[in-house]
């Protein structure tokens, strides 16, 4: 999207791996390259490339590097940034520079650090160097079965507090099992009022030891079951369930908006409250699938796009949940990014003198306002650097 206008570059045909550095547990591509690709290229040598948005079937790796893209496995792993080693980015001045790099080579300002999540609005990402990690000896997934979301909150808590670290912990409500039930069919009991996926990954003694507690943990809150995958076929069929978790609403409404913030995960089972109650305030369907583990939400507000009043009750919803996460010491996006849509909120979460230190930067690497202008910093006048990039003459009947 352009809001202001301009030119638009696609790098879907920058597919390509140009380096793969077991010795050095590394690798250097393309920004174009899709993220489960990578995997696919250095799974048979025992690696894998550790971020995994619920996208990575379609998103590319620049994309995840530019909106410093999280995932169910980062709970575990940590996001983006921390498997980023370098970057070459062509800056908005048209300086082609290179950040970071492998690891000895990484000296002097954490500049890559600065320009993953930067949205495009440094530059264009040309190539990218990740790290690579070891696939681990014994992986086990759980799905724990509950009748309320509020006591699979109180699960999650509890897994957490008991120093268990899941690779990933993921929770799907009602409205989305059924979703996926009538959809992908990943074997999700629609009796239950939402289920946890659990997967621990490590050592094969560790994920045993570990699988057993956290499913101790489940019944102790009240789980109705816990079930374990037999094998690596169930354990797929669990997780394109739930990757495909938002392809599925589309069976139960015709639109949707999905929100994406967090809360400190200490908070989950209250945000989880506070949503249920906006959605019955607004009377509005919302289906809800998250990254439990890291509190980070993703309420599915249905509507149907042909009612306007149903359109105006929706927006109202979603603004209300993003103000309950921030009131709880949340965040204004938990992973998918600022982009158009929430760069008047950053004024919500961030003083003025923070925000003007961000445009500074953002001049450093831009300085005519360039590079994907209407993003990620918002424009309003409060700021007393307001950053408003020229609006370009466009030809008459130009793509924007
Ligand atoms: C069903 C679904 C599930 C999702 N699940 C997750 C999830 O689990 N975790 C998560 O973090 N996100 C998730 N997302 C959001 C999104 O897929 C991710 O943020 C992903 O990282 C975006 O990658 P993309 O290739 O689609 O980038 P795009 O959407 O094309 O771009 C994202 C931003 O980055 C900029 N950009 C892209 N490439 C470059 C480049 N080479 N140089 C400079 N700027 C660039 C674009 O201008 C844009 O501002 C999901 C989205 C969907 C639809």
């Amino acid at each position: 999207m352009a809001p202001i206008g301009g030119v638009m570059l696609g790098t879907n045909r920058m597919t390509r791996v140009l380096e793969i550095d077991v010795t050095n547990r590394c690798a250097v591509v393309e920004p174009g390259l899709i993220n489960l690709w990578l995997t696919r290229a250095v799974a048979a040598r025992g690696y894998f490339f550790a971020p995994d948005p619920s996208s990575q079937m379609v998103s590319s790796i620049g994309g995840n590097v530019s909106t410093n893209a999280g995932g169910p496995h980062c709970l575990k792993y940590g996001i983006t940034t921390n498997h980023v080693l370098g970057l070459e980015i062509v800056t908005g001045s048209g300086d082609r520079i290179r950040l970071g790099g492998k690891v000895w080579d990484r000296h002097g300002y954490d500049l890559t650090g600065v320009a993953v999540g930067a949205e495009g609005t440094f530059g264009l990402v040309t190539g990218i160097t990740v790290r690579l990690l070891h696939a681990p000896e014994a992986v086990k997934t759980i799905l724990g079965l509950f009748a309320t979301i509020d006591a699979a909150s109180e699960a999650v808590s509890a897994i957490i507090a008991a120093g268990i670290v899941p690779a990933a912990l993921e929770m799907l409500d009602d409205v989305v099992i059924r979703a996926i039930e009538a959809g992908v069919g990943a074997g999700y009991p629609r009796e239950a009022g939402a289920v946890l996926l659990i997967e621990l990954d490590g050592p094969r003694a560790e994920v045993e030891m570990e699988a057993e507690r956290s499913a101790a943990l489940c019944r102790a809150r009240g789980a109705l079951d816990v079930r374990v995958a037999r094998d690596e076929t169930e354990r797929a069929l669990l997780w394109k369930g739930r990757k495909e978790a938002a392809g599925a609403i589309g069976r139960i409404a015709p639109s949707f908006l999905l929100q994406d913030a967090v809360v400190p995960r200490s908070k989950l089972p209250q945000i989880m409250r506070e949503v249920q109650a906006i959605s019955a305030r607004h009377r509005v369907l919302v289906a809800n699938v998250f990254h439990a583990g890291d509190g980070n939400l993703h309420p599915l507000i249905c509507y149907d796009d042909r009612d306007p009043d149903e359109l105006a009750r929706a927006k109202a919803a979603n603004d209300e949940m993003l103000r309950a996460c921030i009131a709880l010491g949340g965040s204004v996006t938990g992973e998918h990014g600022v982009g158009v849509d929430k760069a008047e909120s950053l004024e919500l979460q961030y003083a003025e003198v923070d925000l003007n230190f961000m445009y500074r930067l953002r001049r450093v690497f831009d300085p005519a306002g360039l590079m994907n202008p209407g993003k990620l910093l918002p424009s309003h006048p409060a700021c007393g650097e307001a950053f408003r990039a020229p609006r370009p003459v466009l030809p008459e009947g130009a793509w924007v």
